[in-house]
C-alpha cells in the first residue's frame, strides 16, 4: 500500500497571514516553517521518508511521514515530550499553522505513531538526512551566495558535555539495582515473584523492597562498617547468579536473562576486587576502564570538563561550516571517549553531502588532532588549524621549545648547538659524550653522566612544529580565532537541546543533537534571509 504524501499548500490564506503577523517577536521559526515547509519537505525528501516504511515491510501509517518529520522538528524547537507534542497539534495555533491543520479539534497523530516514526528515522539514518536538508534549504532559498563561498569547506569541530539522563549510583546501589533488575525479569518469565526467587536462592538482601542500604543496615559514614558490608553483598550476588544458572538454566542461556546476568557480572568485575587481607571482596581501588555508572542508561560514562570538573553522560560533537555557520554534522559519544574517535563519523557525514563536501581546512580542538580525519585532510592537501601542545616536561630543565627543529632535514639542535636527526614518534638522545662536557648540562638534563639529554618526538611532531610557528604570528592567531564560531554553535545547541540528555544511549541522543542542529540551521537560514530582505 502506498504511503500518504503530505501536500502542504504554498499559498498563505488570510487567517494564516494574521497569525503569522503575530509571530514577529516570538516563535519566528513557526512562520518561517509555514512559508518554507514545501521546500524543506519536497517531493524527493518525502519519498526518502516514505521508503523507510516500504523497505522494512511495515504497513502504511495513516499519517504522512513528511508531516511526522515536521512534528519531530517542532518537538525539537519547543523541547516538548511526545504527549505534549500531540496535544499541541490541537491547542496551539502555531503548530496547526505549520502542520496545515488550523481549526482541527482532534490530534492529527497518536503518541505511538510519533514514537514509531522516530524509531524509523533512527533506524534509517533519516535524522542525518534531515540535518542535510536544512543545509540544502539554505542553498535553494539563496540564504547564502554559494558562488562566493570557498570551493572546499572550512570546517570547525568541537564538543560540549551532555549530562546523561540515567541515575548515577554508587557501587553498592549500582550492584543491587542490577541484580534486582535481573530478578524482576526472571520473575516475569517464570511467573514467580522476585522476592520468592531471592529467598529460594538464599539471598535475603534482595527478597524485600527495602533499599539495599537499609537491608544491609550499616552506619554508612563509618568506612569499616561500609567495607564489612561489601563481602556480604558480593556473596549474595554470587549466590543468586549460581542459583539461577542451576535452576533456570534454559532461561539463563538466552536473552534477556543471559544479558542481565552478563551485566551483573560485568558490574561486579568493574566495581569489586579480591580483598588482599582475605576478607572476600572489597570496592575496587581506582576506576575500572570504561566503568558503567548507571543501570538506567548503560552507555553513560564518567567524563571530564577539565582536570577538576567531572560530569556523567556523553559528549556532543558538532562540525560546522566556518563560512556559513551552518552545522553540517553532529554526533554523540560516551563521555569517557577521546574526541578523536568522533571525528571520522563527522567527516563521513560531511562527505555524504551531494556537493561542497570536500574538506579544505579543519579548525579543531587539540583533542581531535590525532584523528584519522585530520591525517586524511593533510594527506589530501588540506590544512589543520589548531592550538599546538606546549609540553614543558621537567620544568627544572630546558623545555622542548629551547630546541630548534628543522623540518626539511628532520634535525633537532640543542641550546649548545649539538645536532641530532629525529624520527616522529621516537625519543632522541643527544650524544652522552657531548652532554657530559657541556656547560649547560645542569640546566638541560638530570640524566646520569653516561647518558645524554633525551627529547620525546611526537607522532605528529611536524604538525605541532608548524602549529607552534603559526600561533607565534598575528596572522596565525587571527586564523585560529575563526574556530570561535563552533563554540557559538555549541551554545545555540545547548539552548535548544538543554544540557541534559533527553534519551538514553548514544544513538538516540545522536538523533536528538541532529534534530537540535537542524533547528539551529533553520534559524540561521531564517536570519540570513531576513537580513537580505
Ligand atoms: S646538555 Fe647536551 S643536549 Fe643539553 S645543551 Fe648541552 S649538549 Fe645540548
Amino acid at each position: 500500500m502506498a504511503s500518504m504524501r503530505w501536500n502542504p499548500t504554498q499559498e498563505v490564506n488570510g487567517r494564516e497571514k494574521r497569525l503569522m503577523a503575530r509571530l514577529g517577536r516570538t516563535g519566528k521559526l513557526f512562520a518561517f516553517l509555514r512559508l518554507h515547509r514545501h521546500e524543506l519537505f519536497d517531493e524527493s525528501f518525502q519519498k526518502e521518508l516514505e521508503r523507510s516504511y516500504r523497505d522494512n515491510g511495515a504497513g502504511k501509517e495513516p499519517v504522512p511521514p513528511g508531516l511526522l518529520a515536521m512534528m519531530v522538528l517542532l518537538q525539537g524547537y519547543r523541547r516538548v515530550s511526545d504527549a505534549e507534542a500531540v496535544e499541541l497539534t490541537v491547542v496551539d495555533l502555531r503548530w496547526q499553522l505549520v502542520l496545515g491543520c488550523l481549526g482541527m479539534e482532534e490530534p492529527i497523530v497518536a503518541q505511538g505513531t510519533l514514537f514509531n516514526f522516530r524509531q524509523r528515522m533512527i533506524a534509517e539514518n533519516l535524522d542525518r538526512r534531515l540535518l542535510e536538508r536544512t543545509v540544502e534549504l539554505a542553498r535553494s532559498t539563496k540564504a547564502f551566495d554559494w558562488r562566493k563561498l570557498p570551493k572546499d569547506l572550512r570546517v570547525a569541530i568541537d564538543s560540549s558535555p551532555l549530562e546523561g539522563s540515567g541515575r548515577v549510583e554508587d557501587t553498592i546501589n549500582l550492584l543491587a539495582h542490577a541484580i534486582r533488575k535481573l530478578l524482576a525479569c526472571l520473575a516475569v518469565i517464570v511467573g514467580r515473584s522476585a522476592g520468592d526467587i531471592a529467598t529460594a536462592a538464599g539471598a535475603p538482601l534482595f527478597a524485600t523492597d527495602q533499599s539495599i542500604k537499609a537491608a544491609l543496615d550499616r552506619e554508612w559514614s563509618d568506612p569499616d562498617q561500609k567495607a564489612a558490608a561489601v563481602p556480604l553483598l558480593s556473596k549474595q550476588i554470587d549466590t543468586v547468579l549460581a542459583w539461577i544458572r542451576e535452576h533456570f538454566a534454559e532461561q539463563a542461556a538466552k536473552p534477556p536473562v543471559s544479558e542481565l546476568i552478563d551485566a551483573v557480572q560485568r558490574l561486579r568485575d568493574q566495581n569489586l576486587e579480591p580483598d588482599p587481607s582475605g576478607g572476600g571482596s572489597r570496592i575496587r581501588e581506582g576506576v575500572a576502564p570504561d566503568r558503567q555508572v548507571s543501570i538506567q542508561d548503560p552507555e553513560m560514562r564518567h567524563g571530564r570538563k577539565s582536570k577538576s570538573k567531572r560530569f556523567n553522560g556523553y559528549k556532543r560533537h558538532l562540525a560546522a561550516d566556518v563560512d556559513t555557520k551552518l552545522i553540517l554534522a553532529a554526533t554523540v559519544t560516551p563521555a569517557n571517549r577521546p574526541e578523536e574517535e568522533a571525528a571520522p563519523a563527522l567527516v563521513l557525514d560531511i562527505r555524504a553531502y551531494a556537493d561542497r563536501n570536500k574538506i579544505g581546512e579543519i579548525y579543531a580542538d587539540r583533542g581531535y588532532i590525532n584523528s584519522a580525519a585530520v591525517d586524511e585532510t593533510l594527506a589530501t592537501g588540506g590544512d589543520v588549524i589548531c592550538k599546538p601542545w606546549f609540553a614543558n616536561g621537567n620544568r627544572k630543565t630546558f623545555p622542548k621549545s629551547r630546541f630548534v627543529f628543522n623540518i626539511r632535514d628532520r634535525t633537532i639542535t640543542c641550546p649548545a648547538g649539538e645536532v641530532e636527526h629525529f624520527v616522529p614518534g621516537t625519543v632522541v638522545e643527544f650524544d652522552p659524550e657531548a652532554c657530559s662536557h657541556c656547560m649547560m648540562r645542569s640546566s638541560c638534563t638530570m640524566a646520569g653522566h653516561d647518558a645524554g639529554r633525551t627529547v620525546n618526538i611526537g607522532r605528529d611532531e611536524l604538525l605541532q612544529i608548524r602549529l607552534r610557528r603559526e600561533i607565534a604570528t598575528p596572522k596565525g592567531r587571527e586564523r585560529l580565532r575563526k574556530r570561535v564560531m563552533i563554540e557559538h554553535s555549541l551554545a545555540h545547541i545547548g539552548r535548544k537541546q538543554g544540557n541534559r540528555a533527553r534519551y538514553t544511549g548514544v544513538r538516540k541522543n545522536t538523533f536528538d543533537v541532529r534534530r537540535a542542529a537542524s533547528v539551529v540551521n533553520l534559524e540561521t537560514v531564517h536570519r540570513e534571509l531576513s537580513k537580505a530582505a
